[in-house]
């Protein structure tokens, strides 16, 4: 079963259907590759490099919003017409906003065929149509930030027709150069035994089409050990520049992990529940009341959190425009990035060990965004990250084989007691031990918590599909 990681890949598949596409991926010795992950590099680049890769990002910016404006001018007349009262058949026609359509009309105006195209001169005072850079970067950027486009203009008509699922959304917006962080997507299309296009070239080197080989900080080992058995096979590159350096995301499928790794035997075997605390990041307790694991880390970000708070006030005493605000914002820019980095790695080390280190798991369906709503908590509550950690239980779970329950958001985990069931609905927040009026249970509040949820009722299977009407 294929699980979803991180920012989906949609936009950078194949736009028509190819026969291969049906074809499931195998690695090597025949392994399906079923597993959507995603690997992120820090990029090393030097001032050429940079350049480069700005100017694809520049490129997907003015592709992007060079298809909205014409899609925009478009509704436009067509609205001011129907002020006039054109007849719906007289009206200027529609323009196709598919990715198909908008796709041509990219590739017709930068290669300057389009009755749009952008027209310059060139040293020798000659007409020249279309873009005259368009070689210099790769001809995908403009596919994908089409295809964005087209997609984010489908995300608003639905929203519109109120056909769209989840928080409806708005005409898209223009990139602005100033407000949004360069990035752009290039696809690892390649025909059948070619050499990828996207692939590790070195213990931390990586090479992509048109950007060449690429250094970048981190250790490229566990990917080249997928692509050397065919184990993993790229969709697409996601770069972005943020904070001062440049990021890459190789997205794809991988294999599934070896059948020892999903092998629960060797775990501990009794159910056990993960309780996603204030005071401690995670607590993870048994049936039985064991107490398992208490990981702290609210803390470590809390520290990280101090430095930044430095940081900022350094940056805030700053002029405006002086090399010493330039120097500040990097730092700034590199302290945030520190942040970042410590709450990734913490919550992927939890994440994998609660996974790796149990047969099954019960995890809260926690109200994160309710959460959010109490100002009190926001901080501790946006520190610990409590969504991102739930997704990646959930999605290594499916790694690992190992049993995952998500426990109903009005199980009462917090407020019942773990020695003799009697439930204290007054307790609040604060109370960060659990004394039970009717045993008179002394417990530390979240461990309570990760021993009900432990003993979490399954819930009933599903009823079966109702008997069509006779
Ligand atoms: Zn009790």
């Amino acid at each position: 079963m294929a699980v979803s990681v991180a920012c989906g890949t949609i936009c950078c598949m194949p736009v028509t259907a190819a026969k291969d596409d049906t074809a499931p991926l195998v690695s090597d010795t025949g392994v399906p590759l079923t597993r959507a992950t995603t690997f992120r590099f820090t990029l090393d680049v030097n001032r050429e490099q940079h350049r480069l890769l700005m100017a694809h990002a520049g490129a997907a910016r003015l592709a992007f919003n060079h298809q909205l404006a014409r899609v925009k001018a478009n509704l436009d007349q067509r609205a001011a017409e129907r002020t006039y009262d054109v007849a719906d058949a007289d009206l200027t026609p529609a323009l196709s906003w598919s990715k198909v359509s908008l796709i041509n009309h990219m590739n017709a105006w930068k290669d300057g065929r389009a009755a749009d195209a952008p027209v310059s001169h060139d040293a020798a005072g000659e007409e020249v149509r279309g873009l005259p850079w368009r070689g210099e970067v790769s001809a995908d950027v403009f596919e994908c930030a089409s295809v964005n486009a087209a997609q984010a203009l489908k995300n608003w008509a639905d929203s519109r027709r109120g056909t769209r699922a989840g928080k409806p959304a708005g005409f898209p917006r223009f990139k602005s150069r100033h407000k949004t962080s360069p990035a752009f997507r290039l696809r690892a299309k390649y025909p059948e035994g070619a050499a990828p296009p996207v692939r590790p070239t070195g213990p931390r080197a990586l090479r992509f089409p048109k950007l060449g080989e690429l250094r970048v900080r981190e250790n490229t080992r566990q990917l080249r050990r997928l692509y050397e058995t065919g184990r993993f096979h790229a969709y697409a590159a996601s770069f972005r520049f943020e904070r001062g350096r440049w990021v890459v995301a190789v997205t794809g499928v991988a294999a599934e992990l070896h059948p020892a790794r999903r092998d629960t035997r060797t775990r501990h075997q009794p159910r056990v529940g993960v309780d996603l605390g204030v005071q401690n990041l995670a607590v993870v307790a048994d049936e039985t009341g064991a107490v398992l694991a208490a990981v702290e880390g609210v803390k470590t970000l809390q520290h990280a959190q101090a430095r930044l708070k430095l940081a900022n006030q350094s940056y805030s005493r700053t002029k405006r425009d002086s090399a010493g605000r330039r120097r500040a914002a990097r730092r700034l820019g590199r302290v945030h990035a520190r942040v970042a980095h410590a709450r990734k790695a913490l919550l992927h080390e939890l994440s994998s060990a609660i996974v790796k280190g149990h047969a099954a798991v019960v995890i809260e369906d926690l109200n994160a965004a309710g959460m959010l709503a109490n100002r009190r908590l926001a901080r501790v509550v946006s520190d610990a990250s409590f969504g991102e950690l739930r997704r990646q239980v959930a999605y290594k779970a499916s790694w690992y084989g190992t049993a995952l329950t998500i426990a109903d958001r009005w199980y009462p985990s917090s407020k019942t007691c773990s020695g003799c069931g009697q439930v204290n609905a007054e307790l609040t927040l604060s109370d960060r031990t659990y004394a039970c009026g009717s045993c008179g249970l002394l417990l530390d509040r979240d461990v309570n918590a990760a021993i009900n949820l432990a003993r979490y009722p399954e819930p009933p299977t599903a009823s079966p599909p109702l008997p069509a009407a006779a």
